[in-house]
């Protein structure tokens, strides 16, 4: 019998370098595999179907949702946005750890399905940081950025959902941070005894 891998989510708010930090953990994890969402959002420059997301057009996205093939999903600034449940569990069932980089409200929808997830939130340094990294994106106008500045405001107001906060100051820390939780999680007995219980064949 196999351990079950690890289900875990990370959500913050756009400013806090949730993605290079995904990117870099995947980079020095090879254990941990990224669920590729399906959006109806359009694909930025540089983006690939299949890789960064599976492009679909709302009709396609809405048939896999009656279809029951998303594990969660969410509207975030006007588009929609899916977890593709099979490959989820494919993964879970076969021991390998799965990382979804979603928002608050599809976080909260796994919260519910998966009580075993974990959550991890990741915050920026503060609040001068927050607003010179938004700012830095360039394309917003003053009016935009004072919206994804308020938003950002309430998604941390909304911490107390997550299980571990990630204070990203520094990559190779907040990296470090992340795989810390990893391991400790995998040897909580709460989730290792039957796989230790089964492996002596000592039953309680
Ligand atoms: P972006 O369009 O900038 O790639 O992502 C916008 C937001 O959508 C981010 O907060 C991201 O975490 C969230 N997101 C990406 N994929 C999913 C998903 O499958 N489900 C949910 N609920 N949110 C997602």
């Amino acid at each position: 019998m196999k351990q079950k891998g690890l289900l875990m989510v990370i959500s913050g708010p756009s400013g806090t370098g949730k993605g290079t930090l995904v990117k870099h953990l995947l980079k020095r994890n090879n254990k941990i595999q990224l669920s590729v969402s399906a959006t109806t959002r359009k694909p930025r420059p540089g983006e690939v179907d299949g890789v960064n997301y599976f492009f679909l057009n709302k009709n396609e996205f809405e048939e896999k949702l009656t279809h029951g093939e998303f594990l969660e999903h969410a509207e975030v600034y006007g588009n929609y946005y899916g977890t593709p449940k099979a490959f989820v569990e494919n993964q879970l069932n076969r021991g390998h750890n799965v990382l979804l980089e979603i928002d608050i409200v599809g976080a909260m929808q796994i919260r519910k399905k998966f009580k075993e997830a974990v959550f991890l939130f990741i915050i920026p340094p503060s609040l001068e940081e927050l607003q010179r990294r938004i700012e830095n994106r360039g394309t917003e106008t003053p009016e935009q950025m004072t919206k994804r500045m308020d938003s950002a405001l309430e998604e941390i107001r909304e911490l107390e959902q997550y299980d571990y906060v990630i204070l990203n100051d520094d990559i190779d820390k907040a990296t470090g941070l992340i795989e810390s939780i990893v391991k400790a999680e995998l040897a909580s007995v709460e989730r290792s005894q039957h796989y230790w219980l089964d492996l002596f064949g000592v039953r309680r």
